[in-house]
């Protein structure tokens, strides 16, 4: 079963990819949250991602590409695993295809959640992202119970460097360029869920369940 939970920066894919784990046994794979560990821990490949992230532009499509390749290749993603945050891009996109295609798998459903610019900017700049374990919280929509104290970890949590406006909407701009037309790519291949992603977080989540469980019935 491998699940691509798709959408601007913003559209709650992570908040949505905890709960898909939570009902199916799939491990999710977040580039952003590789990039961020690597980044945190000073490795090479933080090093050569940071600048890309800070300005809010796509890492180079080789690198996320061989990083995912590898990831998928780790025995907990021999049943599948929920792509959060790849493909981002057509290479990507095509690069998965073809590298799940060799192991006779295919993407089985991308579940698109659709959230207009504005509310995507309301959203980020109060988006507040926990340092160690990337629960996200709202300052004014879900605050956490101490401030700046992730509830889930007791981790300091922050605005992340790439969550200011200018950056927002360098990200929103590289996202309508190059990440969009994946849809359309995919819509073709009849595998697209479209779910409202404005709303209550539980009734979204019920729709995304919903997509999920009508492409893998039971
Ligand atoms: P995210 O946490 O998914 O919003 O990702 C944060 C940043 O990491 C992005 O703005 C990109 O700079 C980089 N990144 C994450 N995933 C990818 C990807 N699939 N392709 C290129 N860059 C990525």
């Amino acid at each position: 079963m491998f699940v691509i939970i798709f959408g601007p920066p913003g559209a709650g894919k992570g908040t949505q990819a905890a709960r898909i784990v939570q009902a199916h046994p799939i491990p999710q794979v977040a580039t952003g949250d590789i990039f961020r560990k690597n980044l945190r821990e000073g490795t090479a490949l933080g090093i050569e991602a940071k600048g890309y992230m800070e300005a809010g532009k796509l890492v180079p499509d080789e690198l996320v590409s061989k990083i995912v390749a590898d990831r998928l290749q780790q025995d907990d993603c021999v049943a599948g695993a929920l792509l959060d945050g790849f493909p981002r891009s057509l290479p990507q996109a095509c690069f998965l295809d073809a590298w799940l295609a060799e192991r006779g798998m295919a993407i089985g459903l991308v579940v698109h959640l659709v959230v207009p610019d504005s509310v995507i900017v309301e959203r980020m700049g109060g988006r507040r992202t926990c340092t160690n374990c990337g629960a996200t919280y709202h300052v004014s929509v879900s605050p956490t119970k101490v401030q700046g104290i992730c509830d889930r970890c007791g981790s300091q949590v922050i605005q992340r460097p790439d969550d200011n406006e200018a950056t927002v909407l360098t990200r929103l701009a590289t996202y309508h360029e190059q990440t969009s037309p994946i849809v359309e790519h995919y819509r073709a291949l009849g595998v697209v869920a479209d779910v409202e992603g404005v709303g209550s977080i539980d009734r979204i989540g019920d729709h995304v369940i919903e997509a999920i469980t009508k492409a893998f019935p039971v």
